[in-house]
């Protein structure tokens, strides 16, 4: 990264500002910079924010998808169905606590969970579903959850690209048992790494409370602080997950500006789709009635029937004119891990195998210039013109 030049764009720029500095540095001058007022005070934001009931600060969202599912007892011998456009790290989740992930292609459409395929996928050992609000465009959670409480089956959102995505007025991650959010460095809000569960089960956040602090029955800050007991307890064997007040003190100041920047990234999505509109490309799909998208990423497709160009050297010719962009993603059947393991076969997965070939991820960043982002529609609608066959 060190070697790029100054002018690079660099896919997934965070929007810091002075107020993070200060808040950052208002922690580092206090005597606590470990999980204490600062996190309480980002989960009571957060929690307000999606319109839950609870929230646990976590370090990130793979221990959220993970604790999410130890706190329902899934272990050995259950299946989790997941979609295969998805990050790693929702299967990772699964994998780690023993129970066998089932994955399902994604939509044509949609590109997220394919619903007739996640039907299919059911049977006796399903213990859960984790669908993914892929890019920040909501699953139809409302048959996602008729298709779940038939069965039986419990719910965990991975809501890493979606902390602004609702369907008619209601937040993604507040459908299912519970929510998982993401503040990655590249995500819309982002602690520098950092996690958030939400859920309307007082238990069950209470089980992840214990689960992220090594499975002891208080937290430190309450026994350092003064106004807790003076001994712990372990009830389980834990983790160690939790978020610090110096990440914390990040979230904070990001999620007042939450909405500010939703609002550039919709004003850009037109941007970009207008400059886009004429070229070999297919391009994101848009909001339809009742959704609010997340606007996460702004994802392409490339037409490379129509072009002399692959999706990775149209990467590489960006990069060339100081442009980064992201592949989001090749799919997890592609994956050499899950693919040996798992036994997956592209056959089984047209639609994820299509748009793995094709995806490209432009920088989407509110706090990219006009000028930039002028040279990033230029860039694309020149080297795709240049490579027309
Ligand atoms: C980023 C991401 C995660 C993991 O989030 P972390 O906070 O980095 O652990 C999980 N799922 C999806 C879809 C993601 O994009």
């Amino acid at each position: 990264m060190n070697s790029k030049p100054a002018n690079y764009v660099v896919f997934g720029a965070p929007v810091i500002g002075e107020a993070e500095i200060d808040a950052v540095v208002s922690v580092l001058r206090s005597r606590w910079i470990g999980t204490g007022p600062v996190v309480r005070a980002f989960e009571e934001q957060f929690r307000a924010y999606v319109d839950s009931s609870q929230a646990v600060a976590l370090s990130s969202c793979s221990h959220g998808l993970f604790l999410a599912l130890k706190a329902l007892g899934i272990g050995e011998g259950d299946e989790v169905i997941t979609t295969d456009m998805t990050f790693c790290a929702t299967v990772n989740s699964i994998i780690h606590t023993g129970a066998a992930p089932v994955i399902v292609d994604c939509s044509r459409e949609t590109l997220n969970l394919c619903l007739e395929g996640l039907e299919r996928a059911i049977g006796p050992a399903t213990k859960a579903i984790i669908p993914v609000h892929f890019r920040g465009y909501p699953c139809l959670m409302n048959r996602v959850m008729e298709i779940a409480d038939h069965h039986g089956i419990k719910v965990i959102e991975d809501c890493a690209h979606a902390i602004e995505a609702r369907i008619d007025g209601k937040h993604c991650g507040t459908f299912g048992q519970a929510g998982c959010f993401s503040f990655y460095a590249t995500k819309n809000v982002t602690s520098g790494e950092g996690g958030m569960i939400i859920t309307d089960d007082p238990e069950f956040a209470e089980e992840i409370r214990v689960l992220r602090n090594h499975g002891l029955s208080r937290d430190s800050w309450n026994r350092y602080s003064g106004d807790g007991a003076l001994h712990y307890d372990v009830v389980r064997p834990g983790f160690k997950a939790n978020m610090t007040d110096l990440q914390a003190a990040i979230g904070l100041e990001q999620l007042k500006r939450v909405d500010a920047k939703w609002s550039r990234r919709a004003e850009m999505w037109g941007e970009y789709r207008s400059a886009l509109a004429d070229l070999p490309l297919e391009l994101p799909s848009d909001s339809d009635e009742g959704i609010r998208h997340g606007y996460h990423l702004f994802t392409l497709l490339l037409d490379i029937e129509k072009l002399t160009i692959t999706r990775d050297q149209f990467i590489t010719l960006l990069d060339s004119r100081g442009i980064g962009s992201g592949v989001h993603y090749r799919s997890i059947h592609e994956q050499s891990y899950f693919k040996n393991e798992l036994g997956l076969s592209p056959d089984s997965f047209p639609n994820s195998s299509f748009i793995s070939e094709r995806t490209v991820s432009l920088p989407f960043s509110p706090a990219l210039p006009e000028g930039e982002i002028e040279r990033i529609l230029t860039g694309v609608a020149e080297i795709l013109s240049e490579h027309i066959r």
